[in-house]
């Protein structure tokens, strides 16, 4: 497991980005069968897999939501002021259809989150190094490729979130410790999860 640094700080709640060699979380989990959309669940009461969307949030103790990826991005939330949690899963079409967007907008309808109040953790993903794309990928791109950790910030950044980490870690680049899409075709998938204690 990958944790992020200014997430550990935070004793409400525990988290954490799987590598391939992680065991899945054990307990009670939410999930949801990802369709690289913007949609958002707000849940409470509930477990397994609950439907189609991107990205998951709440504010109950004792439930952990899990993305799962192998070079799309996850991303870690925490409200510490109102202890809320979220889990979102950014592919590029997640990225462009502004699933992290989407996902602080109803952080703030819901749960009265405050952008400035947020923690906000990307998880490894296939960097701007390894991500070479055409004209299909409606994102900025330098020699041929696009940066999704750049672009995820942005949309964290524009939202007013300050409170930012990174992992910086290629997928693509570390076979011995990540699955890749885009590398092996064939391969697992890495789960990132967070809940509250
Ligand atoms: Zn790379």
């Amino acid at each position: 497991m990958i944790s992020a640094p200014p997430l550990d700080a935070l004793p409400w709640m525990h988290h954490g980005f799987g590598t391939r060699h992680s065991p899945p979380p054990a307990g009670r989990i939410a999930t949801l069968r990802q369709i690289h959309s913007a949609t958002v669940w707000s849940v409470r009461d509930v477990s397994g897999c609950l439907g189609e969307g991107d990205a998951l949030i709440t504010d109950e103790p004792g439930l952990l939501l899990a993305i799962r990826t192998a070079d799309c991005v996850p991303i870690l939330l925490a409200d510490p002021v109102r202890r809320v949690v979220a889990a979102v899963h950014a592919g590029w079409r997640g990225t462009v259809a502004g699933v992290l967007t989407q996902t602080l907008s109803q952080m703030r309808q819901n749960y009265e989150t405050k952008p400035a109040d947020l923690v906000a953790a990307i998880g490894p993903a296939i960097g701007p190094c390894c991500f070479a794309v055409g004209s299909e990928v409606p994102l900025p791109v330098v020699d041929g490729r696009a940066d999704l950790w750049a672009a995820n910030r942005r949309q964290l950044e524009n939202e007013g979130v300050t409170r930012i980490w990174s992992a910086e870690q290629c997928t693509m680049c570390k076979p011995e410790t990540f699955f890749s899409f885009r590398r092996d075709r064939e391969t697992g998938r890495m789960i990132s999860a967070i809940g509250i204690r």
